[in-house]
């Protein structure tokens, strides 16, 4: 279906802030394609004999601001129309938050849970040698993104020093702390995923304390959303992954038990917890209700954050959300039919680009430490990051004001503004 292509989604935000801003021609031509597609083949024999052919991508989107930033998927619905549109997001982000970055995304079309650990690294060591020419600290720097993890960037690091003789750690970000990594960076996107919420709180003079949230996604980044909202005072009532939900109208008591119960359990579905004793037999005592990672996204809540994958909210479900503010954390969660049923509706969309630049913000402050040789503290990091969502959240609300445009419309308005100005 035509509407529910992330690419050409990507292309009708673009020509619709440029008329905005009267945007150069010629910079609205350089920005409609990327600069470079790569596809690259990956066959490998699995340790069962069976050989089998992964597609690798990367789209180097746009460099006017600095190198190629943005991460790297590993997902089996990964497709070039996918990273390009991914890859196109990393540039405006990066625009908005202003780290001195360009944008790029990739990614192999893969289920990595169908592999071994062994496998997995041998996949990501080859792919690492088929992009080796287009990457580096200068030129275009990966990251993690949907099931890749530190773990996977040291192979890259690892790769990467082999193939060019010499140790590079500023190649990728998102590092392991003891090699190479930033503090922080771990929780840096749902991190900044909550300055930005409470930002736009003050700004709507609105205050936390006992605001309902359900969050759909319990990976790195609905994990860490949902523990930095629940210190901060709102009130988790319903989480989710792709597996199935949990909902406590009343409340959930600790996301960290809840996590501890995914860990050992693989699934967060039954982690009814009081205390640390977690079982789908203390559903009824709290009063709970299992739910689908669909059903999540209905509840009457305040706030939904969608933080697992694209086009979770469309033009089927939009009407049917009964919250008032959407915090996206996920890049592209809403098709531009839902995007529109849902402003007609009054509902608050705090868009991906804005909402989830706190991880790219610490991989530059990652990417720096490297190319510098420091390592700062993660109170120092926390610091620095809130000034820069601040920052960028303030900018997008005046920007909204100024032009009486949306929230999204403004943060693309502010990042087509700042590659324009080159700087
Ligand atoms: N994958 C993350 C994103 O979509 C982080 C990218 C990065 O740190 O380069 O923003």
């Amino acid at each position: 279906m035509v509407n529910n292509n992330p690419w050409e989604r990507a292309q009708k935000q673009l020509q619709k802030a440029a008329r905005y801003i009267k945007l150069d021609p010629l910079m609205l031509a350089k920005l409609t394609n990327p600069d470079r597609v790569i596809e690259v083949s990956l066959p490998m024999k699995l340790d069962n004999g069976e050989v089998k052919l992964f597609q690798g991508y990367r789209v180097q989107h746009n460099n006017i601001r600095g190198p190629y930033k943005g991460g790297l998927r590993y997902h089996q619905d990964v497709d070039m129309d996918e990273v390009k549109a991914l890859a196109f997001w990393m540039t405006m982000k990066n625009a908005v938050v202003d780290v001195p970055f360009g944008g790029g995304k990739g990614g192999i079309t893969v289920d990595p849970k169908t592999l071994e650990e062994l496998e997995l690294e041998k996949l990501t060591r080859q792919f690492t040698g088929k992009i080796a020419d287009i990457i580096g600290p200068q030129k275009d720097v990966p990251a993690p993104d949907v099931n890749t993890n530190p773990k996977i960037m040291a192979w890259i690091v690892d790769e990467y020093s082999k193939i060019t003789g010499k140790k590079q750690l500023a190649v990728v970000t998102g590092k392991p702390i003891e090699k190479g990594g930033s503090e922080g960076r771990t929780e840096a996107t749902g991190l900044g995923g909550v300055y930005t919420l409470l930002t736009a709180f003050q700004k709507l003079n609105m205050k936390p304390k006992g605001m309902t949230v359900a969050i759909q996604g319990f990976g790195n980044v609905g994990l860490y959303v949902a523990k930095f909202l629940q210190k901060t005072g709102f009130k988790v009532v319903a989480l989710s992954d792709s597996k199935g939900g949990i909902y406590i109208p009343q409340g959930i008591e600790s996301v960290e038990e809840v996590e501890k119960c995914k860990l050992e359990k693989g699934t967060l579905a039954g982690c009814y917890c009081i205390g640390s004793v977690c079982d789908l037999k203390n559903i009824d005592k709290l009063g709970g209700k299992n739910i689908s990672s669909e059903e999540v996204l209905q509840l009457p809540v305040d706030i939904i954050v969608p933080a697992a994958l694209e086009n979770v909210i469309t033009k089927d479900n939009a009407a049917k959300i009964k919250a008032k503010i959407v915090l996206e954390m996920a890049n592209g969660p809403t098709t531009q039919e839902a995007d529109e049923i849902l402003r007609k509706k009054d509902v608050l969309m705090i868009p991906d680009i804005l909402a989830n630049s706190g991880g790219v913000t610490v991989s530059y402050f990652e990417w720096y430490q490297n190319l510098n040789n420091e390592h700062w503290g993660k109170e120092e990091v926390f610091k620095k990051l809130k000034v820069k969502i601040e920052k960028a959240t303030g900018e997008v609300f005046d920007t909204s004001n100024k032009y009486g445009v949306s929230l999204r419309e403004a943060a693309y308005i502010v990042a087509l503004n700042r590659i324009q100005k080159g700087n």
